[in-house]
């Protein structure tokens, strides 16, 4: 891992975010390279309808808006490199360790979104990684699942609309009454396979021979194959390191956080968007003085 690339702005993740920064860039010509861990798109593609991104009065799918996004990036001549960032290191310039490389940016964008937060769960030996989830994206296909979703804000009642019409869903929530839209709640309460608990605080999770049993402080005992975890989420920083974080090293104008990693319970892709272009337009303002006041100087010599 020894040969460093440059470049003028490194992008960390490629959902809504990111994109809109990254095509802001490319139309001002600026070395830009993205990175992504997953699939571009983010969260969007765990949407079940977007109904408040203006210019779709319909509504649009998650996966349908992701792809848009991705596809007029991709007109522009827009690349994805596919690598996850570990770590950011800062000594004069920024430093960005992948698991495939190192590469040094002028400017950093950290559009990296959200990580979902899980309760602990007692577990037999079998494997968690297919029976507890805090998105739905890999799950969206399976039918005939009883599946149990922890939470009762928009994100719980959007992820039982995807996975109800062919599964089993029970959302569980701790709070007397829901806490999403009324919008979802009507919509939800319209499906005979979605059944809400509110007032209902967990107890116990355990995993016990390929079934999943939650026990209720009401004593209630709920027996699922599948639970989804919708009870918040935090910024998924881990690769900007402690140090960097809490002392600032890197200075204001080179760095930039953008979309739901600093937006903290304002999640939507319309304020994700203009705080990618704000990111991509300050840094354009800066480079492009930078580039008149080297013209002059060289016009002197
Ligand atoms: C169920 C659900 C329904 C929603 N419905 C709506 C809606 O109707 N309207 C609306 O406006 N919004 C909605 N949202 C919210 C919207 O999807 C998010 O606000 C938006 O996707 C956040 O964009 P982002 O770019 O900031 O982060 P994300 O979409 O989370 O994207 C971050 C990207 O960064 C990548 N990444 C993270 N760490 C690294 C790393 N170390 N290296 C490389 N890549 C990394 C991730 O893989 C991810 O692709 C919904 C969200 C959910 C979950």
């Amino acid at each position: 891992m020894s040969t460093i690339l440059k470049t003028e702005v490194l992008i960390i993740g490629a959902g809504p975010s990111g994109i809109s920064a990254a095509i802001q860039l490319k139309r001002n010509k600026i070395k830009t390279i993205i990175l992504e861990q997953s699939k571009p798109g983010g969260l969007m593609l765990n949407a079940n309808l977007i109904e408040n991104y203006p210019g779709f009065p319909n509504g649009i799918k998650g996966v349908d808006l992701a792809n848009l996004f991705l596809k007029q990036y991709k007109d522009i001549g827009g690349v994805i490199d596919f690598e996850k960032a570990l770590k950011v290191n800062f000594n004069q310039s920024i430093n960005i360790l992948t698991n495939k490389r190192i590469i040094q940016t002028e400017y950093l964008i950290v559009a990296s979104g959200t990580t979902g937060i899980k309760l602990p769960v007692i577990l037999d030996s079998v494997d968690t990684r297919r029976r507890f989830f805090t998105e739905i994206d890999i799950i969206k296909g399976v039918s005939k699942k009883r599946i149990i979703i922890l939470g009762s804000g928009d994100c719980a009642f959007d992820y039982a609309l995807s996975l109800a019409p062919r599964n089993r869903i029970w959302i569980v929530g701790r709070s007397k009454r829901y806490k999403c839209l009324d919008l979802l709640y009507e919509k939800a309460s319209r499906i005979k396979g979605i059944k809400y608990l509110p007032d209902t605080t967990v107890e116990d999770i355990q995993q016990k021979n390929n079934e999943i049993i939650v026990t209720c402080t009401d004593k209630r005992i709920l027996v699922a194959d599948l639970l989804v975890f919708a009870i918040g989420r935090k910024p998924n920083l881990e690769f900007m390191g402690k140090k960097n974080m809490e002392e600032n090293l890197i200075p204001k104008d080179m760095i930039y956080y953008i979309g739901d990693v600093t937006n903290s319970s304002n999640r939507q892709v319309s304020i994700c968007v203009g705080n990618g272009v704000l990111a991509a337009v300050k840094i354009s303002e800066i480079l492009r003085k930078k580039w008149k006041s080297l013209q002059k100087l060289e016009e002197k010599i």
